[in-house]
């Protein structure tokens, strides 16, 4: 079995002004599909190959750096893809809303800690809101292409929502400024798929 990329699920431009389409072409095109090229390289012929991606990331501090690597970006890509639209933005409905208001102090404090879960993230990775194990919130970040889903994660949890703050992601448009980026970020949230996602999480 081999990795693919998955297409996006809206066109390339869908999300201007916010994200620019050179920068999706190129994101999802040439750096999503290296994760997944290198990845498929580093599983074949190993005992890892037919593993499910899910089943990867849970053991990864048993496999090699590039399956993390690559595994982590394709991973991380698959899942940012879908918690953007072009009809995005605006405010989370239901139990999601309501779980960021009873325990990550209301909207505007949530969006102010992600952003700086982005900001303070040194060089490259994610900024990341997690259901833990015990069904709470948590904002956090992490380097490179780590995810809590990884077994090694220091911040451990299934992700709800997630911002990619690689270079990669915005210097198109926004050169060094990722506040920028972060702040036209939320205008493209797909808030449906993060409650979606939070449902599950929870066990409804
Ligand atoms: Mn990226």
């Amino acid at each position: 079995m081999s990795f693919t990329l998955p297409p996006l699920p809206y066109a390339h431009n869908a999300l201007e002004p916010h994200i620019d389409q050179m920068t999706m072409e190129i994101h999802h095109g040439k750096h999503h599909q290296a994760y997944v090229d290198n990845l498929n390289k580093a599983l074949a012929g190993t005992d890892h190959e037919n593993k499910s991606i899910d089943e990867l990331m849970a053991t990864m501090s048993t496999l090699p750096m590039a399956v993390r690597n690559n595994g982590g970006g394709h991973f991380n890509h698959s899942l940012f893809w879908q918690l953007l639209s072009p009809n995005g933005g605006g405010q989370p409905t239901g139990k999601i809303a309501d779980a960021i208001e009873k325990e990550l102090g209301g909207l505007d404090k949530f969006k102010a800690d992600f952003a700086n879960a982005g900001m303070t993230r040194f060089g490259s990775g994610w900024a990341w809101l997690c259901v833990k194990a015990d069904h709470s919130l948590c904002v956090c970040s992490s380097p490179n292409q780590d995810n809590p889903t990884m077994d090694l994660s220091e911040c451990k949890g299934t992700p709800i929502l997630c911002v990619d703050v690689w270079e990669h992601a915005y210097y198109l448009h926004y050169q060094n400024r990722r506040a920028d980026y972060l702040a036209a970020f939320w205008n493209v949230v797909n808030w449906a798929e993060v409650l979606k996602r939070y449902e599950d999480a929870i066990g409804k």
